[in-house]
């Protein structure tokens, strides 16, 4: 399945389903309907996490992000399935993996239709999730690369 993660202004939005790239700078809702017009839904990524260019609010998205792996302190997946309750929006799962080790963490199980549209049974709340946090070792692993890049002057996100 085609999808992305875009950098609104307000924070990371996940586009599900569509091939053509979301611009990023524009707001949320702006975005929401960029990839509602081509057929794909808009999950908000790790809500309420303080370090990764995250929303402090759920917009009228498809879903959320109630779990990320990676959280390991604070509040973070609590404020999100708490927003997401609030708004009776479906709730998935995200292991955010930036190494090969951490993929599958975080899962979403999804009950797909006879038709297999995976992104209709999402929007519907055909979910469930499952998983577990980021091991601390490969957790710290990834923020000790991401301060090396950092005082090296290198890539920025
Ligand atoms: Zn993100």
């Amino acid at each position: 399945m085609p999808g992305v993660e875009v950098s609104t202004s307000d924070g990371h939005l996940l586009a599900l389903g569509v091939r053509e790239l979301p611009p990023s700078g524009r707001s949320p809702e702006e975005t929401i309907e960029f990839v509602r017009a081509r057929g794909g839904i808009s999950i908000v990524s790790h809500p309420y996490h303080p370090f990764r260019h995250s929303m402090y609010r759920i917009p009228g998205c498809d879903a959320v992000e109630v779990f990320n792996s990676k959280f390991i302190f604070g509040l973070a997946n609590f404020w999100a399935r708490r927003g997401a309750t609030r708004l009776g929006l479906p709730m998935v799962a995200g292991s955010d993996a930036h190494s090969a080790r951490s993929v599958g963490l975080g899962v979403t199980i999804v009950t797909v239709g006879e038709d297999g549209d995976v992104l209709e049974a999402i929007r519907e709340g055909r979910v469930e999730i499952d998983g577990k946090r980021t091991p601390p070792v490969a957790f710290l692993g990834q923020m000790g690369r991401w301060v090396k890049k950092r005082l090296r002057g290198g890539e920025r996100r």
